[in-house]
Protein backbone atom coordinates (compact mmCIF):
# COMPACT_ATOMS: atom_id res chain seq x y z
CA UNK A 1 0.00 0.00 0.00
CA UNK A 2 0.97 3.34 -0.76
CA UNK A 3 2.49 5.68 2.06
CA UNK A 4 0.21 8.05 3.82
CA UNK A 5 0.13 11.52 4.11
CA UNK A 6 -2.19 13.61 6.70
CA UNK A 7 -2.23 17.45 5.66
CA UNK A 8 -4.07 19.36 7.73
CA UNK A 9 -5.53 23.08 6.48
CA UNK A 10 -5.25 21.10 2.80
CA UNK A 11 -7.99 23.14 1.08
CA UNK A 12 -6.26 26.01 -0.27
CA UNK A 13 -2.53 27.51 -0.45
CA UNK A 14 0.58 25.81 0.56
CA UNK A 15 -1.78 22.62 1.92
CA UNK A 16 -3.14 22.00 -1.72
CA UNK A 17 -0.52 22.68 -3.70
CA UNK A 18 1.55 19.60 -0.77
CA UNK A 19 -1.40 17.72 -1.74
CA UNK A 20 -1.21 17.98 -5.35
CA UNK A 21 2.54 17.21 -5.33
CA UNK A 22 2.05 14.18 -2.83
CA UNK A 23 -0.09 12.86 -5.14
CA UNK A 24 2.15 12.97 -8.20
CA UNK A 25 4.82 11.16 -5.88
CA UNK A 26 2.21 8.29 -5.35
CA UNK A 27 0.91 8.72 -1.86
CA UNK A 28 -2.32 8.39 -0.44
CA UNK A 29 -3.39 11.23 1.00
CA UNK A 30 -5.82 12.26 4.37
CA UNK A 31 -7.38 16.21 3.63
CA UNK A 32 -7.78 17.79 6.59
CA UNK A 33 -10.28 20.72 6.40
CA UNK A 34 -12.14 23.13 8.50
CA UNK A 35 -13.03 26.16 6.39
CA UNK A 36 -14.31 25.39 2.80
CA UNK A 37 -15.51 22.12 2.62
CA UNK A 38 -16.36 23.01 -1.12
CA UNK A 39 -12.47 23.60 -2.27
CA UNK A 40 -11.70 20.35 -0.25
CA UNK A 41 -14.40 18.15 -1.92
CA UNK A 42 -13.16 19.89 -4.99
CA UNK A 43 -9.56 18.93 -5.27
CA UNK A 44 -10.32 15.80 -3.67
CA UNK A 45 -11.89 14.64 -7.02
CA UNK A 46 -9.57 16.53 -9.16
CA UNK A 47 -6.95 14.11 -6.76
CA UNK A 48 -9.13 10.54 -6.84
CA UNK A 49 -9.57 11.04 -10.91
CA UNK A 50 -5.55 11.09 -11.14
CA UNK A 51 -6.11 7.42 -9.56
CA UNK A 52 -4.87 9.13 -5.84
CA UNK A 53 -6.33 7.27 -2.72
CA UNK A 54 -7.46 9.81 -0.76
CA UNK A 55 -9.98 11.14 1.89
CA UNK A 56 -11.33 14.45 2.98
CA UNK A 57 -12.21 14.87 6.78
CA UNK A 58 -13.53 17.93 8.44
CA UNK A 59 -11.88 19.00 11.89
CA UNK A 60 -10.59 21.77 14.02
CA UNK A 61 -7.13 21.14 14.82
CA UNK A 62 -7.64 22.96 17.87
CA UNK A 63 -10.24 20.86 18.81
CA UNK A 64 -9.15 17.77 21.44
CA UNK A 65 -12.17 15.69 20.23
CA UNK A 66 -11.99 16.19 16.21
CA UNK A 67 -8.51 15.80 16.21
CA UNK A 68 -9.01 12.57 17.82
CA UNK A 69 -11.99 11.23 15.32
CA UNK A 70 -9.58 12.70 12.55
CA UNK A 71 -7.13 10.32 13.53
CA UNK A 72 -9.63 7.34 13.89
CA UNK A 73 -10.81 8.04 10.77
CA UNK A 74 -7.62 7.46 9.10
CA UNK A 75 -6.96 4.39 11.49
CA UNK A 76 -10.38 3.24 9.93
CA UNK A 77 -9.58 4.12 6.25
CA UNK A 78 -5.94 3.60 6.03
CA UNK A 79 -4.16 1.75 9.01
CA UNK A 80 -1.08 2.97 8.73
CA UNK A 81 -0.23 7.26 8.59
CA UNK A 82 3.48 7.79 7.29
CA UNK A 83 3.82 11.46 7.47
CA UNK A 84 1.54 14.36 9.14
CA UNK A 85 2.17 17.58 7.70
CA UNK A 86 1.30 20.45 10.10
CA UNK A 87 -0.10 23.16 7.54
CA UNK A 88 -3.28 24.61 9.18
CA UNK A 89 -2.56 27.78 10.62
CA UNK A 90 -4.36 31.67 10.90
CA UNK A 91 -3.71 34.90 11.71
CA UNK A 92 -5.61 37.57 12.47
CA UNK A 93 -5.53 41.81 11.14
CA UNK A 94 -2.26 43.24 11.43
CA UNK A 95 -2.30 45.20 14.35
CA UNK A 96 0.10 47.07 16.86
CA UNK A 97 1.02 44.78 20.29
CA UNK A 98 -0.49 47.58 22.37
CA UNK A 99 -3.74 46.95 20.56
CA UNK A 100 -4.58 43.28 20.65
CA UNK A 101 -6.06 41.98 23.35
CA UNK A 102 -5.59 38.33 24.55
CA UNK A 103 -8.23 36.64 23.41
CA UNK A 104 -6.56 37.01 19.92
CA UNK A 105 -3.57 35.59 21.31
CA UNK A 106 -5.34 32.66 22.55
CA UNK A 107 -6.92 32.05 19.38
CA UNK A 108 -4.03 32.40 17.46
CA UNK A 109 -1.93 29.78 19.69
CA UNK A 110 -4.79 27.60 19.56
CA UNK A 111 -5.04 27.15 15.69
CA UNK A 112 -0.80 27.39 14.97
CA UNK A 113 0.61 25.55 18.28
CA UNK A 114 -2.35 23.93 20.24
CA UNK A 115 -3.26 22.13 16.76
CA UNK A 116 -0.17 21.17 16.08
CA UNK A 117 0.56 19.93 19.21
CA UNK A 118 -2.12 17.55 19.45
CA UNK A 119 -2.01 16.11 15.72
CA UNK A 120 2.08 15.27 16.03
CA UNK A 121 0.50 13.78 19.44
CA UNK A 122 -1.73 11.54 17.56
CA UNK A 123 1.03 11.01 14.75
CA UNK A 124 3.76 10.13 17.30
CA UNK A 125 1.18 7.39 18.26
CA UNK A 126 0.99 5.94 15.54
CA UNK A 127 4.26 6.08 13.99
CA UNK A 128 6.84 5.52 16.84
CA UNK A 129 8.18 1.91 16.84
CA UNK A 130 7.99 2.36 20.58
CA UNK A 131 3.71 1.91 19.83
CA UNK A 132 4.62 -0.83 17.38
CA UNK A 133 4.51 1.74 14.65
CA UNK A 134 6.89 1.44 11.77
CA UNK A 135 8.78 5.35 11.61
CA UNK A 136 7.63 8.28 9.93
CA UNK A 137 8.40 12.14 9.90
CA UNK A 138 6.22 15.06 10.76
CA UNK A 139 6.58 18.14 8.90
CA UNK A 140 5.53 21.82 10.51
CA UNK A 141 4.85 24.93 8.42
CA UNK A 142 6.24 27.20 10.44
CA UNK A 143 6.46 30.85 9.12
CA UNK A 144 9.79 33.56 8.98
CA UNK A 145 7.83 35.44 10.89
CA UNK A 146 9.12 33.62 14.00
CA UNK A 147 12.82 34.85 13.14
CA UNK A 148 11.66 38.23 12.06
CA UNK A 149 9.00 38.83 14.68
CA UNK A 150 6.48 40.37 12.76
CA UNK A 151 6.57 43.62 14.43
CA UNK A 152 3.37 46.14 13.37
CA UNK A 153 1.70 43.81 11.67
CA UNK A 154 1.17 40.47 13.72
CA UNK A 155 3.98 39.87 16.74
CA UNK A 156 1.41 36.73 18.17
CA UNK A 157 1.34 34.92 14.98
CA UNK A 158 5.23 35.46 14.79
CA UNK A 159 5.61 34.27 18.84
CA UNK A 160 2.99 31.18 17.55
CA UNK A 161 5.17 30.03 14.80
CA UNK A 162 8.82 30.69 17.51
CA UNK A 163 6.55 27.95 19.96
CA UNK A 164 6.36 25.41 16.67
CA UNK A 165 10.10 25.92 16.12
CA UNK A 166 11.22 24.86 19.82
CA UNK A 167 8.64 22.35 19.67
CA UNK A 168 10.13 20.98 16.16
CA UNK A 169 13.09 20.98 18.06
CA UNK A 170 12.35 19.15 20.79
CA UNK A 171 10.00 16.26 19.59
CA UNK A 172 13.00 15.71 16.42
CA UNK A 173 15.23 14.55 19.60
CA UNK A 174 12.34 12.94 21.40
CA UNK A 175 11.45 10.68 18.86
CA UNK A 176 14.58 10.39 17.10
CA UNK A 177 15.41 6.99 17.94
CA UNK A 178 11.35 6.03 17.33
CA UNK A 179 12.30 6.24 13.62
CA UNK A 180 10.48 9.29 13.48
CA UNK A 181 12.14 12.83 11.83
CA UNK A 182 10.47 16.50 12.60
CA UNK A 183 11.20 19.61 10.63
CA UNK A 184 9.90 21.92 9.62
CA UNK A 185 9.76 24.54 6.87
CA UNK A 186 9.76 28.25 7.38
CA UNK A 187 7.90 30.29 4.69
CA UNK A 188 8.24 33.57 3.43
CA UNK A 189 5.86 36.04 1.82
CA UNK A 190 3.66 33.30 -0.26
CA UNK A 191 0.96 34.35 -2.59
CA UNK A 192 -1.92 32.65 -1.01
CA UNK A 193 -5.21 33.78 0.93
CA UNK A 194 -3.56 33.95 4.10
CA UNK A 195 -2.84 38.35 3.72
CA UNK A 196 -6.96 39.01 3.29
CA UNK A 197 -7.44 37.44 6.81
CA UNK A 198 -4.46 39.95 7.79
CA UNK A 199 -6.50 42.74 6.20
CA UNK A 200 -4.10 43.06 3.56
CA UNK A 201 -4.42 40.90 -0.04
CA UNK A 202 -1.79 42.36 -1.40
CA UNK A 203 0.31 42.43 1.31
CA UNK A 204 2.74 40.28 -1.21
CA UNK A 205 3.35 43.19 -3.39
CA UNK A 206 4.29 45.53 -0.57
CA UNK A 207 6.54 43.29 1.36
CA UNK A 208 8.36 41.89 -2.02
CA UNK A 209 10.95 44.42 -2.12
CA UNK A 210 12.35 43.23 1.38
CA UNK A 211 12.93 39.91 -0.25
CA UNK A 212 16.43 39.32 -1.24
CA UNK A 213 15.26 37.65 -4.54
CA UNK A 214 12.59 40.22 -5.06
CA UNK A 215 9.35 38.27 -5.17
CA UNK A 216 6.67 36.23 -3.70
CA UNK A 217 7.03 33.02 -3.36
CA UNK A 218 4.34 30.33 -4.79
CA UNK A 219 2.44 27.74 -2.66
CA UNK A 220 4.01 25.19 -4.58
CA UNK A 221 7.50 26.04 -4.16
CA UNK A 222 6.73 25.50 -0.08
CA UNK A 223 5.12 22.28 -1.18
CA UNK A 224 8.44 21.24 -3.18
CA UNK A 225 10.51 21.76 0.28
CA UNK A 226 7.86 19.89 2.23
CA UNK A 227 8.17 16.96 0.37
CA UNK A 228 11.88 16.65 0.54
CA UNK A 229 11.93 16.76 4.26
CA UNK A 230 8.91 14.07 4.37
CA UNK A 231 10.56 11.92 2.26
CA UNK A 232 13.28 9.27 2.15
CA UNK A 233 15.92 11.95 0.49
CA UNK A 234 15.72 13.68 3.89
CA UNK A 235 16.49 10.27 5.41
CA UNK A 236 19.08 12.05 7.80
CA UNK A 237 17.61 15.24 8.49
CA UNK A 238 15.40 15.99 11.28
CA UNK A 239 15.32 19.49 13.46
CA UNK A 240 16.02 21.01 10.89
CA UNK A 241 14.02 24.31 10.34
CA UNK A 242 14.04 25.30 6.37
CA UNK A 243 13.50 28.68 5.36
CA UNK A 244 11.73 28.65 2.08
CA UNK A 245 11.71 32.62 2.08
CA UNK A 246 13.96 34.16 -1.51
CA UNK A 247 16.70 34.72 0.82
CA UNK A 248 14.69 36.60 3.43
P1 LIG B 1 -4.35 29.67 3.74
O1 LIG B 1 -5.13 30.60 4.58
O2 LIG B 1 -4.72 29.53 2.31
O3 LIG B 1 -4.32 28.20 4.37
C1 LIG B 1 -4.49 27.94 5.73
C2 LIG B 1 -5.33 26.70 5.84
O4 LIG B 1 -5.48 26.35 7.24
C3 LIG B 1 -6.74 26.92 5.28
O5 LIG B 1 -7.10 25.82 4.47
C4 LIG B 1 -7.60 26.99 6.54
O6 LIG B 1 -8.93 26.58 6.32
C5 LIG B 1 -6.84 26.04 7.44
N1 LIG B 1 -7.19 26.21 8.85
C6 LIG B 1 -7.26 27.37 9.55
N2 LIG B 1 -7.68 27.12 10.81
C7 LIG B 1 -7.88 25.77 10.90
C8 LIG B 1 -8.30 24.89 11.93
N3 LIG B 1 -8.64 25.38 13.13
N4 LIG B 1 -8.37 23.58 11.68
C9 LIG B 1 -8.04 23.09 10.46
N5 LIG B 1 -7.64 23.87 9.43
C10 LIG B 1 -7.56 25.19 9.65
O7 LIG B 1 -2.84 30.14 3.85
P2 LIG B 1 -1.45 29.41 3.53
O8 LIG B 1 -0.53 30.51 3.24
O9 LIG B 1 -1.61 28.30 2.56
O10 LIG B 1 -1.07 28.84 4.97
C11 LIG B 1 -0.59 27.53 5.20
C12 LIG B 1 0.43 27.58 6.31
O11 LIG B 1 1.55 28.35 5.88
C13 LIG B 1 -0.07 28.24 7.60
O12 LIG B 1 0.39 27.53 8.72
C14 LIG B 1 0.57 29.62 7.53
O13 LIG B 1 0.71 30.19 8.82
C15 LIG B 1 1.90 29.28 6.88
N6 LIG B 1 2.61 30.41 6.28
C16 LIG B 1 2.10 31.08 5.22
C17 LIG B 1 2.81 32.14 4.69
C18 LIG B 1 2.33 32.96 3.51
O14 LIG B 1 2.90 34.01 3.22
N7 LIG B 1 1.29 32.53 2.82
C19 LIG B 1 4.05 32.50 5.24
C20 LIG B 1 4.54 31.79 6.32
C21 LIG B 1 3.81 30.74 6.84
Amino acid sequence: MSRVMLITGASRGIGAATARLAAAEGYALCLNFHHRADAAQQLLEELKSTGTQAIAVAADVADETQVARLFATIDEQFGRLDVLVNNAGMLERQMRLDEMDAARLMRVFAVNVTGSFLCAREAVKRMSTRYGGKGGSIVNVSSIAAKLGAPNEYIDYAAAKGAIDSMTLGLAKEVAAEGIRVNAVRPGVIRTEIHASGGEPGRVERVKASVPMGRGGEAEEVAEAILWLAGEKASYTSGALLDVSGGR
